[in-house]
């Protein structure tokens, strides 16, 4: 057995598609860390592709996953400075270095290599190395936690709300209040109605978008829109999407459109469904190269013709010790319905369960509980 300090128990990711719940061992928290007592976890699809994906994206087994989560503080390491034993904290998965160009210019927003710094976790049976992915492994019971990923949050606020923020929630509407900087009054259209596209839809409606037009493959995603803000929807598999954005802006466009696919040929619907002047943002990630086409002249509606922006944003430009404290306000004043986003809690041992409903269309986000 382990001679780590610490032995707890966590759902590992022990070869392409294999997951199994295991005890996991380590010291802590060091200097810079503090140990979080998990309450909540989001799964995420980033999660869910490193599942699906044959080589783990080419990074050793078994890794621990889970890089959105929440729970209760319960040791501090001596350089952490804000956080005590009891705080409850959200983590995110956004952490600026301070050294990159963009950091030294003071752009925190898009550092350029965000990352936490990884605990040294070790499966107890072994004594092999766990690696989390994201510089966080958030579906263990107990977790070290670089503490600059760890934001002190408000006691009141659910654990399962709080386990949303630090990438479903700030993700899609960050990328409505920081990337794009949506205007009241705008025209807004979201393609892929999971938990980042509706968050999407959500800040849309925060920023007082008179139209926010949500599109998706199925059905019951698109009554979940409805319910968070969407004024109009489309099924992508009924219509022509960037006809029906047309025909429901009275022949316009859209000012602002938000692809959180990850496919190419939804980015090039994006860009053929704004209005002048609009800007669309790429939010989902996509899957290994892809390539997309522009019409950039030739027609009205040309990219150039158009003067439109086409934009990215990693995690919404989100700054968690910022972001996650406002967005858990807008929650509590009615501005966001972070609960309406969760369909489904299961326990650890149920993460493949949440995996597989994301196939089908059925979840918007499943939490892992650990109560
Ligand atoms: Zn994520
Ligand atoms: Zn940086």
């Amino acid at each position: 057995m382990s001679s780590r300090q610490y032995v707890t128990e966590a759902a590992l990711l022990e070869a392409p598609g294999r997951l199994g719940v295991d005890e996991v061992a380590f010291d802590g928290p060091d200097d810079g860390q503090v140990l979080v007592r998990m309450g909540a976890a989001g799964v995420c699809h980033t999660d869910k592709h490193l599942h699906d994906s044959d080589d783990g994206w080419g990074r050793p087994f078994p890794m621990l996953l889970g890089h959105e989560g929440a729970g209760i503080v319960e040791a501090v390491g001596a350089a952490v400075d804000g956080i005590e034993v009891g705080d409850h904290v959200a983590v995110g998965c956004r952490v600026p270095c301070g050294r990159c160009a963009q950091c030294r210019r003071g752009h925190t927003r898009i550092c350029q290599s965000s990352s936490a710094r990884m605990p040294s976790i070790e499966r107890a049976a072994d004594g092999q190395a766990v690696l989390s992915p994201m510089g966080i492994g958030l579906f263990a019971r107990l977790v070290p936690v670089d503490a600059r990923a760890a934001v002190v949050m408000e006691r009141d606020i659910p654990m399962g709300v709080l386990g949303l923020l630090g990438c479903a929630v700030m993700t899609g509407v960050g990328a409505v209040l920081n990337t794009a900087r949506v205007w009241p009054g705008a025209r807004v259209a979201v393609i892929g109605c999971g938990g980042i596209g509706l968050s999407a839809v959500q800040g849309a409606r925060a920023a007082h978008a008179r139209q926010v037009i949500a599109v998706d493959l199925a059905d019951r995603k698109l009554e979940w829109a409805r319910k968070l803000g969407a004024t109009d929807t489309v099924n992508a598999a009924e219509q022509d999407v960037v006809a029906a954005v047309r025909s429901l802006t009275g022949g316009v466009g859209v000012d602002f459109s938000f692809e959180a696919v990850g496919n190419p040929r939804c980015v090039e619907q994006c860009i053929e469904m704004l209005a002048y002047g609009g800007m669309a943002t790429i939010v989902g990630k996509p899957q290994g190269e892809s390539f997309f086409s522009v019409n950039l002249g030739g027609s009205t509606r040309g990219f150039f013709e158009n003067t439109n922006t086409l934009t990215v944003t990693h995690g919404g430009d989100g700054l968690p010790a910022f972001d996650l404290p406002l967005y858990a306000q807008m929650h509590r004043q009615g501005r966001l319905d972070l609960d309406g986003l969760v369909t489904h809690e299961v326990s650890l041992s149920g993460l493949g369960e949440g995996f597989d409903r994301m196939e089908s269309g059925d979840a918007i986000r499943t939490v892992v509980r650990f109560d």
